[in-house]
């Protein structure tokens, strides 16, 4: 795809105001805190409900997606253009391990806990939303992997870090 196929891809997305998704995802956020008994049960509501997310915006854009990952290290890029296209922010970095089975996402100034300061839930993985998504795009696309969210700046690390393994 070219950049000025990335360009007008990314124009005809409707956008939506960065404080009205960040409070409505906080309220999310309190909701689920409230109705789980640990954090475990927090991180997987979190990820089944990015999930579904991940599955809406595959159903409203997959005929937009003209090149779709062959091999599974094609999902490097591939995820790359979605972030960038849902989020208007491109990961700061993305790492393939030498075996091309794992793949690293960071973002140091995550949309998702912009702002957010958690000190009394460690294990809380806050934006694993972000993890859901990614299960739901292998998923769909016929790849058996795991996806998980490595490091949260909302928990105080550097950056969000979200992980995809391909289960081989
Ligand atoms: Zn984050």
């Amino acid at each position: 795809m070219g950049v000025k196929g990335k360009l007008a891809w990314t124009l005809k997305i409707d956008k939506v105001s960065k404080p009205l998704f960040q409070a409505t995802y906080r309220e999310l956020l309190n909701l689920l805190i409230q109705s789980s008994s640990n954090v475990d049960e927090i991180n997987l509501k979190l990820k089944n409900i990015g999930f579904k997310v991940g599955e809406h915006l595959l159903m409203d854009y997959a005929e937009r997606i003209r090149k779709h990952a062959a091999a599974f290290h094609e999902f490097a890029s591939t995820l790359q253009l979605a972030y960038k296209v849902n989020s208007g922010r491109e990961f700061t970095n993305v790492w393939i391990s030498e075996d091309k089975n794992t793949i690293k996402f960071s973002d140091e100034n995550c949309v998702l806990c912009q702002g957010v300061q958690i000190t009394d839930m460690p294990g809380l993985q806050y934006c694993n939303l972000i993890s859901g998504v990614f299960k739901a795009v292998l998923d769909l696309r016929g790849f058996k992997g795991d996806t998980y969210q490595e490091s949260c700046r909302a928990l105080g690390d550097e950056v969000c870090t979200w992980t995809i393994r391909q289960l081989v």
